[in-house]
C-alpha cells in the first residue's frame, strides 16, 4: 500500500514554523524521482520561495582529510553561540558513482547533529552531479524557509562539483592543509580562482609553522588572480577546527564581505546571475538527456562514431544527421 503524503499547504505552513520534520519530508519528496512525489515537492517550492533568499550560503570544499566536518562543527557551533540558525548540506558526486561517499555521513558532526539550532541533511543521491546540484538548490529554499539564517553547502574537490556549489552560494570558502603542494591536495586550476576564504586548517602543534609560510605563500599567490567582480580581495586565515580556533577571526573575514558586496549591490545581482545559470543549465542538461536516451540516437550513435573513424563522415555532418532523426521524431 502506498504510504499517504502530507499535503502540500500542510507542509508548507509546518516549514515556516520552523518544523525540522515537515522540512526533511519536502526534503525527501523533493529528491524523490517519484512523478508524484515530484508533483507535491513542486508545490511546496512555490510555497516556501516567498519566506526563501533571507539567509547567507557559505560554499565550503576542500580534498577528503582536510577537515571539513570538523571545521563545519567548530563554526557551526560558533554561529550558534551567536544565535543564528545553520543548517549544513552538501553535495557529494561520489555517492551517485560509487554508491558510497567521499564525505561520509552520519557519523560527522556529532556536536552539530543533536542541536537543535543546526539542521544537517546528508548529500542527497542521484545519477549525474547536475541531478545532486538541483536537488541542493531545492534543499536550500526549504531550509531557508524554514528560518535557517546561513546555510553550508559542503562538497569535495572532485569532478565538477566545486563550480556547482560556487554556483549556488554567496561566499565561497577553500580548506587547505601546509605543506601539501596543490595536486597533492587534489585542487584543481581554477578552484583557487573562486575562493573568496582560504582557511589553512590544522594550524596547530608542530603545523604552526609550515601553517604561517603557507599562509604568507598563498597570500603572494592570490594577489597575482584578476580583481573579482564583487571588489572583494580573497583573504588567507589559519585556523586549527579540532581546538576551535580562528573561527571568529574567519567569521570577522566573512562579515566585511557580506557589508562589502550588500552595498555594492553584488550580492543581489550575483543571486539573479545564478539563477539564470540554473534556469539555462537545467535545460541544457534536459535536453542532452532527452537527446542520449533517445532509443533511435542510441541506435544511430555508434555507427555514425565508426563512419568518423573511417573517415567517411565529418563531426559536423554525423552531428547533423542524428539531430535531424532527434527532432523528426519530437
Ligand atoms: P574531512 O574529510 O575533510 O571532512 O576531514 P575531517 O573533518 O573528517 O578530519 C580529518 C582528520 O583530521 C580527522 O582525524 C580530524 O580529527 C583531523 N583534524 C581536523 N581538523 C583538525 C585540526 O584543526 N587540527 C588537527 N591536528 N587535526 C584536525
Amino acid at each position: 500500500k502506498r504510504k499517504n503524503i502530507p499535503d502540500a499547504q500542510t507542509l508548507i505552513s509546518k516549514i515556516c514554523e520552523g518544523n525540522t520534520t515537515a522540512l526533511s519530508q519536502s526534503i525527501t519528496l523533493a529528491e524523490s524521482t517519484a512523478a508524484r512525489h515530484q508533483l507535491v515537492a513542486q508545490e511546496i517550492l512555490t510555497g516556501c520561495l516567498p519566506y526563501a533568499n533571507k539567509s547567507l550560503r557559505i560554499g565550503i570544499t576542500g580534498v577528503p582529510g582536510v577537515g571539513k566536518s570538523t571545521f563545519i562543527e567548530a563554526l557551526g557551533k560558533y554561529l550558534i553561540s551567536l544565535n543564528k540558525k545553520i543548517a549544513v548540506l552538501a553535495i557529494d558526486p561520489s555517492s551517485s558513482i560509487s554508491h558510497g561517499s567521499i564525505l561520509g555521513d552520519k557519523t560527522r558532526m556529532n556536536d552539530l547533529s543533536t542541536n537543535s539550532q543546526a539542521f544537517i541533511r546528508p548529500s542527497a543521491a542521484g545519477d549525474s552531479l547536475g541531478g545532486v546540484a538541483r536537488k541542493t538548490k531545492e534543499a536550500i529554499i526549504l531550509c531557508e524557509a524554514a528560518g535557517y539564517e546561513i546555510i553550508l553547502i559542503e562538497t569535495v574537490g572532485v569532478g565538477q562539483s566545486e563550480t556547482a556549489v560556487h554556483a549556488m552560494t554567496d561566499f565561497f570558502l577553500l580548506l587547505k592543509l601546509a605543506g601539501a603542494g596543490d595536486e597533492l591536495q587534489g585542487i584543481k586550476r581554477g578552484i583557487m580562482e573562486m575562493a573568496d576564504l582560504l582557511v589553512i586548517n590544522k594550524a596547530d602543534g608542530e603545523n604552526k609553522t609550515a601553517a604561517q609560510f603557507a599562509a604568507s605563500a598563498f597570500t603572494k599567490a592570490l594577489h597575482l588572480y584578476p580583481v573579482k567582480e564583487s571588489e572583494w580581495s580573497p583573504v588567507v586565515k589559519r585556523c586549527s577546527a579540532i581546538n576551535n580556533e580562528g573561527i571568529s577571526e574567519i567569521w570577522k573575514s566573512i562579515s566585511a564581505y557580506c557589508a562589502l558586496v550588500n552595498s555594492n549591490g553584488y550580492f543581489e545581482n550575483n543571486r539573479k546571475k545564478q539563477n539564470a545559470y540554473w534556469l539555462k543549465t537545467t535545460i541544457e542538461n534536459t535536453l542532452k538527456d532527452t537527446f542520449y536516451s533517445n532509443p533511435q540516437i542510441k541506435e544511430a550513435l555508434p555507427q555514425l562514431l565508426a563512419e568518423l573513424n573511417e573517415g567517411t563522415t565529418t563531426p559536423f555532418q554525423a552531428a547533423q544527421e542524428l539531430l535531424k532523426k532527434h527532432n523528426s521524431k519530437n
